[in-house]
């Protein structure tokens, strides 16, 4: 069997079992994350996994994420939170997307896309510390009597009100907590009444059980990542889902003092065989893990030597019989003894949840 050249495989029974993971540990509705092409794992694929492993909700950061969903005929309940100025909602209310509202302005546009026979699903989103996006406190009387006003009169369905978290510390994420429930306290007295409260995302609904409340949006968890720093997958209960592979494109046997790729800030210390990678920045390989990057071939692990080009990089594999076209596993699972995203994140100086979501478009990406 031919390796492939490069390849990020992505394993939707892991998928699915963490999706039952996070069903079982908080017993609350699951509302799985899907930006960003699901951390690059692939929406429509991921989407379809996590609602048969019994997720019921979907969430993206932006509407057209969500249309395109539509377009490949995912038809769950979809939340969009992050809007371009100016959004009218109008592709939105007509393929049924519920979207998030952070302001008196958007909340006018949903309910201006209504239609006489269907109202628009929204979430109202309550800044609560994060400093991003969300309806500022000060805010809160009016815009939740508004909504309240434009639900009575059929133009919004008031779905969920939520916010987000900063996992700066519990301490911080139990305040935050706190300024939520007040923020739902006002909204019960104004009339709103929504059928969810959501605050915590993958770190939250492991660590902070009090944030779980009717339902938790799952990104990394998902996929099967850490969201912690001393928490491995394994630890978490979690199996990695996608594996990032290529084959061996040639090998070089070079005395010692070669100079290898651009700059030789790598130069061999012995006679040895240098093996190309055929991965490179383009394909979400980190220039910055240059020298450091664990990668494994024929079951064992290297380090790579040299920087990491747009295309490639090199691998010194010493004595070992490794040949073109070996597969070369640059991470994975690491429960079967390949490196795992978080390894890379590490010494790329970054978090997991960006190693997965740049693996460039050069890569297919095949579900196993
Ligand atoms: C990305 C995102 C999530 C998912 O976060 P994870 O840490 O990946 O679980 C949840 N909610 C919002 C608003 C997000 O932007």
């Amino acid at each position: 069997m031919t390796v492939p050249f490069r390849e990020a495989t992505i394993d939707l029974d892991a998928i699915a079992d963490n999706v039952r993971h996070f069903r079982r540990l908080t017993g609350v509705e699951v509302l799985v994350v899907v930006k960003a092409n699901a951390y690059g794992h692939g929406a429509a694929a991921t989407a379809v996994a996590a609602l048969s492993a019994g997720a019921t909700r979907l969430g993206v950061a932006e509407i057209p994420e969500a249309l395109e969903l539509r377009r490949q005929g995912v038809h769950a309940p979809v939340v969009a939170w992050l809007h371009a100025p100016g959004e009218r909602f109008l592709e939105a209310a007509a393929e049924g997307v519920e979207v998030g509202i952070s302001s008196y302005d958007q909340l006018q546009a949903a309910a201006a896309a209504a239609s006489a026979d269907r109202p628009v699903a929204v979430h109202l989103k309550l800044e609560t510390g994060l400093s991003r996006n969300g309806i500022a406190p000060d805010d809160w009387g009016t815009v939740l009597a508004e909504a309240a006003r434009l639900e009575r009169i059929g133009r919004l369905r008031i779905v969920g009100l939520f916010s987000h978290l900063s996992n700066a510390s519990p301490a911080d994420d139990r305040a935050a907590l706190a300024r939520f429930e007040e923020g739902v306290a006002q909204a019960a007295a104004l009339g709103v009444r929504p059928e969810i409260r959501h605050i915590a995302a993958t770190a939250a609904a492991i660590d902070l059980p009090e944030t779980r409340l009717d339902a938790v949006r799952i990104g990394i968890g998902t996929y099967g990542l850490s969201p912690f720093d001393d928490r491995s997958s394994a630890e978490l209960g979690l199996r990695p889902a996608m594996t990032l592979r290529g084959a061996v494109a040639a090998v070089r046997r070079v005395p010692a003092g070669t100079g290898v790729s651009y700059d030789y800030v790598h130069r061999t210390d012995r006679e040895t065989t240098l093996a190309l990678v055929p991965l490179g920045y383009a394909d979400g390989v980190p220039r910055s893990a240059s020298g450091r990057l664990p990668v494994s071939i024929g079951g064992r692990r290297y380090t790579n030597v040299g920087r990491i080009a747009m295309d490639q990089f090199v691998v010194d594999v010493g004595d070992a019989p490794v040949g073109v076209g070996d597969e070369v596993t640059l991470f994975g699972d690491p429960t079967l003894g390949v490196p795992s995203a978080t390894d890379w994140a590490e010494v790329a100086g970054t978090i997991g949840y960006e190693i997965v979501t740049r693996i460039g478009h050069r890569v297919p990406r095949r579900t196993t």
